[in-house]
Order: C-alpha cells, then structure tokens, then sequence
C-alpha cells in the first residue's frame, strides 16, 4: 500500500463507517382546486422547484414521502383561509397562486407555514415560489416552507412573526447547509420531535372523537 493510498483509505473511512441517519417525513400534497394560476406555474413547481427540494432534502437524510389528495382554499369574507382536504398527523403542503389577504397583507410572500386549526400547513404562492438562487438569502421555496414546519416554527408563533428576519435567516442557513453542504443532522433531530408531536397531537383528537361519538350513541 503506498502512503498516498493509505491517507486515502484513512479519510475515507468514517464516511464509509455505517449508512447516514434517515429519516421519511411525509408530506401531502394538495393543488388549490380554486387557484387561478397559469398551467406554466404548476408546471415549473412539479418540474423545477419539488424535485430540487426533494433532492436537497435527500442528501440531508430526510425522505420526503408524499401523498397527494384534492382540496381547496375557501376564503371566508375577512379572506381567513379555509381549508379543504387537509390531514392530520403530517406535513399539509397546500399549492395555490396567491396567498389569501389574511396571512400575505400585500407582501407578495412565496409561502407561509402555521399550525392551523391543528393541521401543520405549509401554503406556497407559485406565482411568486422559485428554486434555490442565492445561498442564506434566497433558498427553494419549498424547502424553505417545510422547514418553518420541521424546525418547529409552526408551534410557537404566528405567521405574522416568521417575517421576522432572525426567524427567516435561520431558516435560510439550514436550507443552505442542506443545499451546499448536505448537513441535515439537525433538522432530522428536530424533524423527528416535530412528526412525533403531530402524530401525537392527531392520536388525541382520534380519541376525542371516539369518545364523543361513544358518548352520542349511549345518548
Ligand atoms: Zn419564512
């Protein structure tokens, strides 16, 4: 063996040393039945802007599984989202081509994540989403999106304050980490307690409604 094959075989080792860590988040996917968009929109999404993310998220050990159903966004007359065909218990990506009043207030916002009415929902604006363009600053809308959810901004405050720019940089500099440096050690950490929360969160209401409905069939 020469040195410079033994030096070689050194560095490699602990990357061969045992698979990295994965983890599979699911993710369900709804088109806006009611969105306007032109089809150019949907299309440069499917083909642009999820595989990128899928791909980014990949590297970082995270597996985004998706499901797809139909659904829509109503808006109420004080244009607060309603939602049709959302899931408990995972990731709700919601596409559509503006996001209603209530959350964007004239921003031209590319997304927003929250917790609503219990369902985790990341709402991207294909009119305005983009792939990944500059690093720290202006990352892949859909990642961007998932990871308010997986690093738990979801639980702690409201869409108004994601504006905020510590808030918008910390997302920025992990979805870089994952884009230039594959690094999702930490978000799968985070991601795991998010999913674990969520699915805990949809077994107690599961429950709820079969005592309730227990309840109505003894009435
Ligand atoms: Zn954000």
């Amino acid at each position: 063996m020469t040195r410079r094959h033994f030096i070689g075989t050194a560095l490699a080792a602990p990357v061969r040393s045992g698979a990295p860590a994965r983890l599979a988040v699911p993710v369900h996917r709804v088109v806006d039945a009611r969105s306007q968009c032109p089809p150019g929109q949907l299309h440069h999404f499917w083909s642009d802007i999820w595989p990128e993310a899928v791909g980014d998220f990949s590297r970082g050990g995270v597996e985004l599984e998706p499901s797809d159903g139909p659904g829509e966004v109503r808006r109420s007359p004080g244009d607060r989202p309603i939602f049709i065909g959302l899931r408990r218990g995972v990731i709700n990506l919601v596409l559509t081509d503006h996001l209603p009043l209530y959350w964007d207030s004239d921003r031209a916002l590319a997304g927003v994540s929250t917790l609503h009415d219990g369902y985790p929902v990341c709402m991207i604006a294909l009119r305005y989403a983009h792939g990944n363009q500059i690093p720290f600053l202006s990352v892949n809308t859909c990642v961007h999106e998932l990871l308010h959810a997986l690093l738990q901004d979801i639980f702690v405050s409201r869409p108004k304050w994601y504006q905020s720019g510590g808030r918008e940089f910390r997302i920025d500099w992990y979805a870089t980490c994952l884009w230039l440096f594959h690094d999702g050690a930490a978000i799968r950490q985070s991601a795991q307690v998010c999913l674990d929360r969520l699915r805990s969160a949809a077994a107690l209401r599961n429950e709820g409604a079969r005592q309730e409905c227990g309840r109505l069939g003894d009435a």
